[in-house]
């Protein structure tokens, strides 16, 4: 069983306040060893559950948050390019949502967001709105791999069945308003009970999917960002209104084909 870590760091244990994400502000270390010690216990609960390989993605903001030298040397960090070789070649059989957060628009969600806070309103597939979980779940499922756990606050757990019913949820925290959460007491375990589980059970967990050739629409925040998106699209991409782009995918295979 080799198994994929795909990590973000605003759902990440300890991670309680929109300061944790500001690179000039001291706590922005600090959020990076809680993603770090979260990574390692992920880590040690694959190896518990009987996984032969572990890989893992630096996943916020571009990468940049994890220092390699700590982490786990049973684990093998891997770009977004290997991640895809990796489903391509069926080096994966199943995949872990670590640090996960709601998408934008979300009551109750700590940090919600859909990969950009600053110029992503709202993406849709076929009229459903997306989520980063959803949004990966989706390309794993191209390839037949089940996106097993969702580890993060309450709300990014409770959303993660919307799209996959039977998803093994490990809550951490609970935000108390959108920048603001309170972290349960026994995290850790949560998180590595939760892992465990989920891998016992990895082939009975649904695989996501969509109806294709799909819709994959994206609003943006304003009309300049739309604007700005749009002048580097290719050919099939439609402009819909002043802040929305729109294409069609026949088969969707590449988390790219998701993204303007
Ligand atoms: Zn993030």
């Amino acid at each position: 069983m080799n198994v994929f870590i795909f990590t973000d760091l605003e759902g990440i244990s300890g991670v309680t306040n929109i300061d944790f994400m500001d690179k000039d502000n001291p706590k922005y270390s600090l959020a990076c060893q809680l993603l770090c010690k979260s990574i390692n216990s992920a880590v040690s609960a694959c190896i518990d559950a009987g996984a032969d390989k572990i890989y893992y993605i630096d996943g916020h903001a571009g990468g940049g948050n994890i220092c390699e030298e700590a982490i786990d040397k049973r684990a093998l960090k891997c770009s977004l390019s290997e991640w895809q070789t990796l489903l391509e070649n069926g080096g994966i059989d199943c995949q872990i949502e670590l640090g996960s957060h709601a998408r934008a628009g979300t009551i109750g969600g700590f940090l919600d967001h859909t990969v950009s806070s600053k110029s992503w309103f709202c993406h849709k597939i076929n009229g459903i709105e997306m989520s980063e979980l959803s949004l990966h779940a989706l390309v794993c499922g191209a390839y037949g791999i089940p996106t097993v756990a969702c580890i993060g606050d309450e709300a990014a757990c409770e959303q993660a069945k919307e799209y996959i019913p039977d998803i093994y949820r490990g809550a951490v925290k609970k935000a108390t308003c959108r920048n603001f959460a309170e972290n349960y007491d026994n995290a850790d375990n949560i998180l590595t009970d939760t892992i465990k589980t989920a891998l016992n059970n990895y082939k009975n967990v649904s695989i996501y999917k969509i109806d294709e050739p799909a819709t994959v629409s994206l609003t943006f925040c304003r009309t300049d960002m739309c604007e700005k998106a749009y002048a580097r699209c290719t050919d099939e991409v439609t402009r819909v209104d002043a802040r929305t782009l729109c294409r069609t995918v026949d088969k969707i295979t590449r988390y790219g084909d998701l993204k303007f």
